[in-house]
């Protein structure tokens, strides 16, 4: 069977996506970094980025996503980060005009983390104004009204930076969505070129009767469902993830739980970025890494919600190889910890995630470890992973004692 997805060539499973969004502070990796060759900003990829916006802006999607995904895949290295950005934010909008509003939502976080390193005032506010509408047209392709009327009207304060015209069309529509006629009436009047089809291609799609919703949110969790005891887990197609390939083993008999940081700063608690960034990880683990699916079994993000990763049948890819990884249930908290705590909500889901997970397997609490702990105690190298907090919690938890001090 191939090992592929059990990582034996490059040990930690968020490198990739980490040193993907470009960010300096490689120490508080889930492992170091390897080397690679940084791209300035150089005129070639100036121009070609900017040929690239044009076609999206004539409508030639298919042929500017082309060019788009290739530099993405070397936006990594760009040390120009506003070029980076702007790669960024040309695959956003390709996406959304290829129907992948999640892999969009994606794109846009990352642009926004290049964004915040650029030092030109007004580069910048330019470049917030395209993710904010960006932002407002993934709200409204997965029909957040009222989260689209909100990026749309950031964007607008940034005047000049974006059409007019469209911007007006968005906040005209986002407001009859939310029943402000009068509001509604008033960015309409302020369209110069009303006429213009793709306005009324979008006025029909959306205030059409919606089709059925892929998810209800009042939906129980699947594995909830399953397990009245669990505790509340959203299900895999809550965050839109791709089917798992075959090339992966069952778990085996599950007799430990590692617990992991992404590594990754991410603090939001909105449900729809935590969902894009999540499926922004699978697609790094399945495409860079080409590994069966996402390699943890479950994340939790800062607002201590719990989202299915793997199924836990199949083993996962988060431990460092083949042999950490049987029966070994992998437990991402989403974010960077390499200097902060869990928050409050966080400690007490992954606690009952943690206690739900022993109980059903029979686990000891003696086997709750953090990475580096397995890593280490397997001469399998060092790693930071999760961070000084987080593994004084599972230390604590360990030991019995949940009493817990603050981050
Ligand atoms: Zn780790």
């Amino acid at each position: 069977m191939a090992r592929r997805r059990s990582s034996k060539r490059r040990p930690s499973p968020l490198l990739v996506f980490f040193v993907l969004i470009g960010i300096a502070h490689v120490t508080s990796s889930c492992s170091s970094p390897g080397g690679g060759p940084t791209i300035s900003g150089n005129t070639d990829t100036r121009l070609e980025v900017s040929r690239a916006e044009s076609d999206l802006g004539r409508g030639n999607v298919a042929q500017a996503a082309a060019v788009f995904d290739k530099l993405a895949g070397r936006a990594m290295t760009l040390t120009d980060h506003q070029l980076a950005a702007r790669v960024l934010l040309g695959r956003a909008e390709c996406r959304l005009r290829q129907g992948d509003p999640s892999a969009a939502g994606e794109d846009l976080l990352r642009a926004d983390t290049r964004n915040r390193q650029i030092t030109n005032a007004g580069e910048k506010r330019s470049i917030d104004a395209r993710i904010a509408f960006l932002n407002g047209e993934v709200d409204l392709e997965q029909r957040d009204w009222n989260g689209a009327h909100t990026h749309y009207k950031r964007a607008a304060e940034v005047p000049g930076a974006l059409d007019a015209d469209r911007l007006n069309h968005r906040l005209a529509l986002t407001a009859k969505l939310l029943n402000r006629t009068a509001e509604a009436s008033s960015y309409r009047a302020r369209i110069r070129n009303p006429s213009r089809s793709e306005f009324a291609t979008l006025d029909a799609r959306f205030t059409a009767p919606p089709p059925q919703p892929k998810t209800s949110s009042s939906a129980p969790a699947a594995v909830a469902a399953a397990d009245p005891s669990a505790p509340p887990i959203l299900p895999r197609a809550k965050w839109n993830a791709r089917a798992a390939t075959w090339d992966k083993d069952p778990i085996g008999k599950i007799w430990r739980v590692t617990v992991h940081h992404s590594a990754t700063p991410f603090d939001s608690t909105d449900t729809a970025m935590t969902a894009a960034h999540i499926s922004g990880i699978q697609r790094t683990h399945q495409g860079d890494r080409g590994w069966a699916d996402i390699g943890y079994h479950f994340l939790v993000d800062r607002a201590g919600r719990i989202w299915e990763g793997r199924e836990l049948r199949w083993q996962g890819a988060h431990a460092g190889n083949h042999e950490l990884n049987a029966g070994n249930v992998g437990i991402c908290v989403l974010g960077d910890y390499s200097s902060r705590g869990l928050s409050s909500a966080q400690e007490s889901s992954l606690t009952r995630l943690l206690d739900w997970l022993r109980k059903k397997n029979g686990v000891a609490a003696g086997n709750v470890f953090t990475h580096r702990e397995v890593r280490e105690h397997n001469d399998h190298g060092s790693s930071e992973c999760p961070g000084p907090k987080i593994t004084a919690f599972v230390k604590r938890y360990r030991s019995g004692s949940k009493a817990v001090a603050k981050g």
